[in-house]
């Protein structure tokens, strides 16, 4: 399989890494190792990935900039699966106030694109540590901003190596929620369709939200942003809040001073210490106030709670 998977990479220009530490892919900064790692730049190297994993039976997993996954400490047998190259392009669509972003390029790079030629929609978005492929995959949002309300269309790769395009109604949006989250299929680009608006006006907004997760966030520690979905009527970070947890700690893991909603890595979290932080957590918050929490990163490699 090994030879078999080089001699694929090398034939596609695939940059393949193996025993790579998700601990230092990850914004959690946790992780044992995964198998192996490739970088993709093209549609016809990530079919050819994708169908010779298939063929094989062996896992794969997409990872954008691993700012919403917990990797377990045993890491990954399979395959992680980075897109760069031509996903990392933005194609303007100036007549049309619209841009096709790569999946792979990050929402700080998309969104100072859309303020360099005076588009707004994208202001709160820009602060996300993700991809546009992650961003799209979530749903990501941030200060009544989200994905859903701009997004036009996205192509995609099924788990044969075909290419689709899916419209925005199809794409199933809602609250951390995508057709993605559903189904197998790998983000190539997304569509979005902006406004026109004034330059300056744009990055005033910008830099507030900017200013805004600086004060509030714990950006100076390893986390996956929040731990906890919103649950229906409330907040998961006012009920943890609520509930005296600020600081509750397991190993290297804790629900941060600063801000509940973030568990955060203080140093040498492991995997394990995050879990059952969070089970704690949860159980505790179900006990005092009935609210369910569900965990929002994404697990890798683990079974989870
Ligand atoms: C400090 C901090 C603050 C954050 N603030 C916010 C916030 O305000 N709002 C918010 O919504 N999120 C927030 N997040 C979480 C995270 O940044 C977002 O969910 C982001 O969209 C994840 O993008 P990513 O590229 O890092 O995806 P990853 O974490 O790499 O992957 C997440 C999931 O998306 C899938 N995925 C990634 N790329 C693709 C693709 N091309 N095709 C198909 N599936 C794909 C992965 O397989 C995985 O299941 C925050 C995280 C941190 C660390």
């Amino acid at each position: 399989m090994r030879e078999k998977l080089l001699e694929l990479c090398s034939r596609y220009a695939i940059r393949l890494a193996e025993h790579v530490r998700l601990s230092e892919r990850t914004t959690f900064r946790i992780g044992g190792d995964a198998d192996f790692w490739a970088d993709v730049n093209n549609v016809s190297g990530l079919s050819a990935l994708i169908r010779f994993c298939r063929e094989e039976q062996y896992p794969y997993f997409l990872m954008g900039r691993g700012s919403n996954i917990l990797a377990s400490d045993d890491g990954f047998r399979g395959l992680i699966i980075h897109l760069d190259g031509d996903f990392s392009q933005i194609e303007l669509m100036l007549d049309a106030d619209s841009m096709k972003i790569g999946a792979g390029v990050t929402l700080i790079k998309a969104a100072n694109t859309a303020k360099e030629f005076s588009l707004t929609g994208m202001e709160g978005l820009s602060g996300i540590p993700g991809t546009v492929g992650g961003a799209l995959f979530m749903n990501a949002g941030a200060y009544g901003y989200e994905m859903s309300q701009i997004v036009t269309s996205c192509e995609y790769m099924d788990e044969s190596g075909w290419v689709h395009t899916l419209k925005a109604d199809d794409i199933e949006l809602s609250y951390r929620h995508s057709f993605f989250t559903e189904h197998p299929g790998i983000v190539l680009s997304v569509t979005v369709l902006l406004t026109p608006g004034n330059q300056n006006e744009i990055n005033a907004r910008m830099q507030e939200f900017l200013n805004k997760r600086n004060e509030k966030q714990p950006l100076n520690l390893p986390s996956a942003g929040s731990t906890f979905k919103r649950p229906e009527g409330s907040y998961a970070s006012m009920l943890i809040d609520q509930c005296g947890l600020k600081g509750l700690t397991v190993g290297g893991a804790q629900v941060s001073e600063k801000h509940a909603g973030f568990v955060v890595n203080t140093g040498h979290a492991t995997c394990a210490d995050v879990l059952e932080l969070c089970a704690q957590v949860r159980k505790k918050v179900k006990a005092q106030t009935g609210y369910e929490l569900e965990l929002e990163p994404v697990l890798l490699g683990t079974e989870g709670m």
